[in-house]
């Protein structure tokens, strides 16, 4: 569990603070409608876990090992948002047993128990047991096992009594109803049908039960349109509150061609600096891909890298007219994009603890289209994972050499987002195909081609005297850096994150691979070279600028292949360089890796922001404190944002 810095918030006016602070209420009120979605027994569940824990004053700390098992089984709930693994979607099987279980429900006083109505402690627990410790009962929360009906067999909570075809049919006719009551519509462009729904049978009829006020969800609906109201007086200016009001309205009455005009407004809303995200977004964890699960982010810009974004920008022309690339191939005219950096204030539903650190919605592909989309990534959340990482070991693993150590540890977080940024802002944007080339003239070998395109323009222009004169690094070494991590990432140890004998499939892994194996051989070993020392394999860079010499003549090369449709090049190059892994090289990086012991997955706890109030209660500010430990927020919230028997 890491914990984020609300960096520069002090530099935020009070009513930025105070709109941040009702928005973050709206967050933290749609934690149970995720936990719901995630599987219809998961609050109870959690409730339950939560008796135990109040009812057993020694639970926490304990040393038999029942009760540490059922401690590490709570924590595991709250992170997941329920019983499911939050990335495999697999039920995760309790280590305490089932007599133990029983042991301590049975004596928690009945008045603190999540019974149903009329419900016996007994029938309680026939029916949650199964539950809990049976793994062939409700296994899996998202199944997308080829062959199987997808919504009977996943546990989620978007479905009820209804089989795969049935949803099918069920949103066809809806889709072909729309299509006939609006003639003139492009074929596309519909409301995302079941986004913020549940489908049901009753009485043998097909219904779905709408997420809005008298609704699925009523209560909390009404407690988050309640704080956007709040928000809405805080409002940095005319476009958000008219945003605001939209999403009010779309919660009200849960009509989802409100929510695209909500999300055509969003879109256009650019200026303010504090922005969140409260909705029904993602449909991962809907095996049809159609039914959102609540999410909720509040963030505001991080002013200081989003300068950095406008400079790289400001500045495109001139990055496209002095790199390596053949001048036919070069765009005369050539915009930057701003990539907008921001901090998250607040993490709730899907996004918390675990948590996305790139977002880019709206989501449907029509909007897109018409309006665009906004992407942000989030500085203060990809710090934390910078800072957690500096103390894992893993950079003492696999660095040998302590020149080089103190280099990385001094920049690598610099040059790191500074790459990213080149990539992203500049990368993508800059070149230009030749006239009559298909802009899919590369086929499956595009998109690693393109990546590579990307962070090859990246890694030759952050070595470039210019970053330096525009105030983008501080010095003339902190490039290599970047130059050190990025080597040693595509020749090792990005492979950590594939089992042993498998290629390399991803593109932004294969272009890793591309760059660093083409580089190693072209530049033999006085560039770089890797070497073993007891048996572990080192990575040593020789010379520096040469190897930038390289990357010069490689993007030169990258980028002929795409402006002339090369795919032949493309092939070879991808399948020479970008797709396997020697297997001895990658066992033995993978055998290092296990020893490290590295948490697999990170959650974040979230600040708690207090008002800060003067004599006569007014309010003078918002203070942000990062002491509360995960498991008295996770039972705050429950306490806290919980509606029963809802
Ligand atoms: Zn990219």
């Amino acid at each position: 569990m890491l914990r984020y810095c609300l960096k520069d918030f002090d530099t935020l006016s009070l009513q930025q603070k105070l709109f941040i602070y009702c928005l973050s209420q709206a967050t933290l009120w749609g934690r149970d409608i995720t936990f719901d979605q995630f599987g219809r027994y998961n609050i109870r569940i959690r409730r339950l876990l939560e008796a135990i824990y109040y009812n057993k004053t020694s639970l926490s700390g304990s040393s038999d090992t029942e009760d540490a098992a059922l401690m590490e089984y709570l924590k595991r709930v709250w992170f997941s948002n329920g019983i499911y693994h939050h990335y495999s979607c697999r039920k995760m099987m309790p280590s305490f047993s089932k007599e133990y279980f029983i042991r301590q429900v049975k004596a928690i006083p009945q008045n603190q128990l999540p019974l149903d109505d009329e419900e016996s402690v007994d029938e309680m627990l026939d029916t949650l047991i199964p539950v809990i410790f049976d793994p062939d009962v409700l296994p899996q929360r998202v199944n997308h096992a080829d062959g199987e009906d997808l919504v009977m067999s996943s546990a989620c909570n978007f479905y009820e009594g209804v089989t795969q075809k049935e949803v099918t049919t069920f949103y066809e006719e809806m889709n072909m109803a729309y299509k006939a009551a609006n003639p003139g519509s492009d074929k596309d462009c519909h409301p995302s049908w079941g986004l913020n729904t549940r489908l049901v049978k009753r009485n043998g009829c097909l219904v779905e039960d709408v997420c809005c006020i008298g609704g699925r969800y009523s209560a909390y609906i009404e407690k988050i349109i309640y704080w956007l109201r709040e928000a809405n007086k805080y409002a940095e200016d005319e476009q958000q509150r008219k945003v605001i009001a939209l999403l009010i309205d779309y919660y009200t009455t849960g009509d989802l061609s409100t929510f695209d005009d909500y999300s055509i407004e969003w879109v256009k809303q650019t200026q303010p600096r504090v922005d969140f995200i409260n909705g029904f977004i993602e449909v991962y964890g809907d095996p049809m891909g159609l039914k959102g699960s609540w999410e909720g982010i509040v963030h505001y810009k991080d002013l200081e890298a989003t300068h950095r974004t406008e400079v790289l920008s400001q500045n495109a022309q001139w990055f496209e007219d002095n790199s390596p690339v053949d001048v036919r191939f070069k765009k005369p005219v050539v915009k930057g994009v701003t990539a907008n950096v921001v901090c998250a204030a607040m993490l709730g539903g899907d996004e918390y603890p675990s948590t996305a650190i790139g977002i880019n919605l709206p989501n449907a592909d029509w909007i897109r289209a018409r309006h665009g989309s906004k992407s942000i990534t989030i500085s203060n959340l990809t710090a934390a994972y910078d800072e957690a990482a500096k103390g894992n070991g893993f950079r003492q693993e696999y660095i040998n050499d302590e020149e080089v150590m103190s280099l990385v540890d001094k920049y690598a977080h610099i040059t790191d987002d500074l790459h990213t940024d080149l990539h992203e802002c500049l990368g993508h944007g800059s070149g230009q195909l030749l006239p009559g080339v298909a802009a899919d003239a590369l086929k499956s070998y595009a998109s690693t081609i393109e990546e590579a395109r990307a962070d090859l323009f990246g890694l030759y222009y952050i070595a470039d005297p210019q970053m330096v004169a525009l105030g983008l690094l501080p010095d003339t070494e902190a490039w290599k850096a970047q130059y050190y991590t990025y080597m040693l990432n595509g020749l090792l140890t990005q492979c950590v994150r594939i089992p042993l004998g498998e290629d390399i499939q991803e593109a932004h892994m294969r272009n890793r691979a591309l760059i660093a194996n083409w580089c190693r051989e072209k530049g033999g070993e006085e560039v770089m070279q890797l070497y073993n020392e007891d048996g572990k394999t080192y990575l040593r860079i020789n010379n520096y600028q040469r190897l930038r010499e390289l990357v010069g003549m490689l993007l030169a090369e990258i980028q002929r292949m795409k402006s002339c449709g090369d795919i032949d090049a493309a092939r070879d190059i991808v399948e020479r360089y970008a797709v396997k892994i020697d297997k001895d090289l990658h066992k033995e990086i993978l055998q290092r890796y296990e020893h490290l012991n590295i948490a697999p997955y990170k959650g974040f706890i979230n600040p708690v922001l207090h008002l800060v109030r003067d004599a006569d209660g007014t309010v003078t500010d918002v203070a942000v404190d990062n002491t509360e430990g995960y498991t008295a927020q996770m039972l705050r919230y429950s306490r806290d944002y919980s509606i029963h028997n809802v």
